[in-house]
Parts: C-alpha cells; sequence; structure tokens
C-alpha cells in the first residue's frame, strides 16, 4: 500500500480530477476528512498513483503491484489527518489483510518516489496512528 495526500484540498475536486482521463492520474481509493470513501479503480487493477518509483525491495514500477490511498489533505505539514479520516483508513488496512491482500508494508509515496525528493506526501501524517496494525510502515 502506499498512502498519498491529495494537496486538492476536497473529496469531491480530487475524484473529479481522477476520473479526468487527461489527468493521467488516479489512486484506488481516496477519503475525505470526514471518512468518505471514493473508489475510482479497483483493487485487483493497476492505478496511476506512484509514477516512477522503486520500492525498499528494490522493485521498480510500483503501480504494478500497490494499492493507492489519497488521503485528502492539503500536504503542507499543518493540515491534519482528522481521526474520522484515519479510522476510516484503518479499518481499510484491517479489511483487505481480511479479504486475502498480502500486504508487505505500507509506504509514503515520499518513500518510494523517483528520483528522491519528487514526492513529499503524505506530509505530517500521524504514522504512530498505523503502528498496532503490525504491518511494516516505511515513511
Ligand atoms: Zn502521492
Amino acid at each position: 500500500v502506499v498512502l498519498h495526500a491529495t494537496v486538492l484540498p476536497t473529496l469531491e475536486k480530487t475524484t473529479r480530477r481522477f476520473l479526468d482521463p487527461e489527468s493521467r492520474v488516479s489512486a484506488h481509493y481516496t477519503i475525505g476528512k470526514d471518512g468518505s470513501i471514493v473508489q475510482c479503480v479497483s483493487p485487483l487493477n493497476r492505478a496511476w498513483h506512484a509514477g516512477e518509483s522503486l520500492d525498499s525491495e528494490g522493485r521498480t514500477h510500483v503501480n504494478d503491484f500497490s494499492i493507492g490511498i489519497e488521503l485528502v489533505n492539503l500536504n503542507d505539514g499543518i493540515d491534519p489527518y482528522p481521526v474520522a479520516q484515519i479510522d476510516v483508513l484503518t479499518n481499510m488496512l484491517i479489511g483487505f489483510r481480511a479479504m486475502g491482500f498480502s500486504l508487505r508494508y505500507i509506504a509514503s509515496h515520499e518513500a518510494v518516489a523517483m528520483p528522491r525528493g519528487r514526492k513529499s506526501d503524505p506530509k505530517g501524517f500521524p504514522w504512530e496512528a498505523l503502528e498496532n496494525l503490525g504491518m511494516a510502515l516505511i515513511r
């Protein structure tokens, strides 16, 4: 799983962008600040969220094998990730495992984006909220 921040301020604006083929970006899921979820791509299909990328296991083309989850957030390091949003994310991750997806890790987009420094999201994300899931966290 790769976590992102939308930079766009609302779930609606983000969804509209992902539904526009000309934007050439998409994520499997976007979670709004109130915990609302919009799914644009099946987790069984490839979404275009990570771009040029390399993971901690040395694999490139992270889009080919990852689920991209966008969190509505300005990515300025100040805009908060509300409890409702984090709770939905946590439940979603637990649900993926329950459905049989083998989640090797939860990575930030920043950690997989190439070249290094190309992306900074999700900036200010409270990683400690995911520490009890027993999944590797790659910030
Ligand atoms: Zn991103």
